[in-house]
């Protein structure tokens, strides 16, 4: 972090002192200042008992401070805004149905790990993936859901697929893009065989049209495909290549094989995109583009520190791929700090550590004994393969 701060200051130095236009390195003053100040501010968070993503808790559940009552969850229940867990005497019980059975698996693998330290609760727990509560209904009801924007109450909790249930990417993750802890090996990998010096120099993006925010990219890409390398994949609603700009669709390249590629980049999708988390792991420089769509450990992700910050209509990414290409240290810097956040705070362990303290601290909201519902079934672990 010093290194950096010192590069900072001196290419600030260089390029901006005086006159301030000191050759073609005078662009470049606004980023580095961006830099310096965020090098500045940033306190990196400190790792006790998932302390570092508290305040993400601590937010989503300040609007229920004042208690959640058995009607407000039946509310909830009634409008059908997820799917009616109860967890009581250290066994989980939930309602029959399931819109997406291998997202609630995922969930249930979570809760059913830690279920011995949680005490009696019930919860909404929404399994699509946009948010159920914006801040304008009325009453202001708890659900659970993995992504939201400022303009929701909902309460992130780790998303599924960080054990099971991802989405189903045809040949490249049939049964669905799961299981963090494999991935992560396998990203750290190829990060090891890919590394900054042999990693080619140009933006990469492979991933379907689930926002058209994602359509400048592909175009500039189509304009300049040696900056640029971005294509459309299908996804399960494509029917034309309208779907995919009007061009047929990409091959599906896995994540393992971004890798290879020095500036990766990252979008909303309906809500926040699960790749995220896993192009820091290729050592590569993830770019950000806009900032609405949260996961629990977005907050924690700093922009300048741990990527590069990019505005949601794309109108600065050209001179952002120009600043990184012309300061290939700076750009490398941001990789590894990057890398090293996700790799120390975004392990197996820490996604369990948060359900356990999100559930905790929301169970003391309830003011009332929960009940259990005689027509709802047990859930019971699932064995794994490997252990058959
Ligand atoms: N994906 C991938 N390679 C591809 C296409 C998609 O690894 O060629 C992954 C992508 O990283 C994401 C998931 O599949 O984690 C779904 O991607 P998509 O772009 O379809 O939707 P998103 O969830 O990003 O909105």
């Amino acid at each position: 972090m010093a290194l950096r701060l010192l590069r900072v200051a001196a290419l600030l130095l260089f390029c901006c002192w005086g006159s301030g236009s000191a050759g073609g390195h005078t662009n470049w003053k606004k980023f580095l200042v961006q830099i310096e100040k965020a090098l500045e501010n940033y306190k990196p968070c400190v790792k006790e008992n998932c302390s570092c993503h508290q305040k993400v808790r601590e937010q989503d559940l300040a609007p229920f401070r004042e208690g959640i009552s058995k009607e407000l969850l039946s509310e909830a229940i009634s409008r059908k805004l997820g799917t009616h867990y109860q967890i009581i005497g250290k066994k989980l019980y939930r309602e029959h149905d399931c819109m997406f059975p291998a997202r609630c698996s995922g969930i249930e693998h979570f809760i059913l790990e830690i279920i011995d330290h949680l005490p009696d609760m019930e919860l909404m727990v929404n399994v699509r993936d946009y948010p159920q509560v914006p801040k304008w209904i009325k009453p202001l009801v708890p659900v659970f859901s993995f992504s939201k924007t400022s303009e929701y109450y909902d309460i992130m909790y780790p998303a599924w697929t960080f054990w099971e249930g991802g989405p189903a990417v045809w040949p490249i993750y049939p049964t669905g893009l799961g299981r963090w802890d494999i991935m992560r090996d396998d990203l750290q990998g190829s990060a090891e065989k890919w590394s900054w010096k042999k990693k080619i120099p140009t933006a990469y993006f492979r991933g379907s049209r689930t926002s058209p925010e994602r359509d400048p990219l592909i175009l500039l890409s189509r304009e300049n495909p040696d900056l640029v390398d971005a294509e459309y994949t299908k996804n399960q609603a494509w029917k034309s290549e309208r779907d995919t700009l009007g061009k047929p669709a990409a091959k599906e390249v896995p994540l393992v094989d971004h890798c290879k590629y020095k500036y990766l980049f990252n979008f909303r999708g309906v809500a926040a995109s699960f790749r995220f988390k896993h192009l820091f792991l290729c050592g590569s420089l993830v770019f950000h583009v806009g900032e609405d769509w949260q996961e629990f450990f977005y907050p924690q992700l700093k922009p300048w520190i741990h990527y590069v910050p990019v505005k949601s209509d794309l109108s600065d990414v050209r001179e952002l791929l120009q600043f990184v290409q012309e300061n290939d240290g700076i750009a490398q810097e941001i990789a590894e700090k990057g890398r090293q956040f996700i790799v120390e705070n975004l392990q197996m362990k820490d996604i369990s550590c948060y359900w356990e303290r999100l559930l905790t601290e929301y169970s003391k909201a309830l003011t009332y004994k929960v009940k259990r519902k005689s027509n709802y079934s047990e859930i019971s672990p699932k064995r794994l393969k490997t252990e058959l």
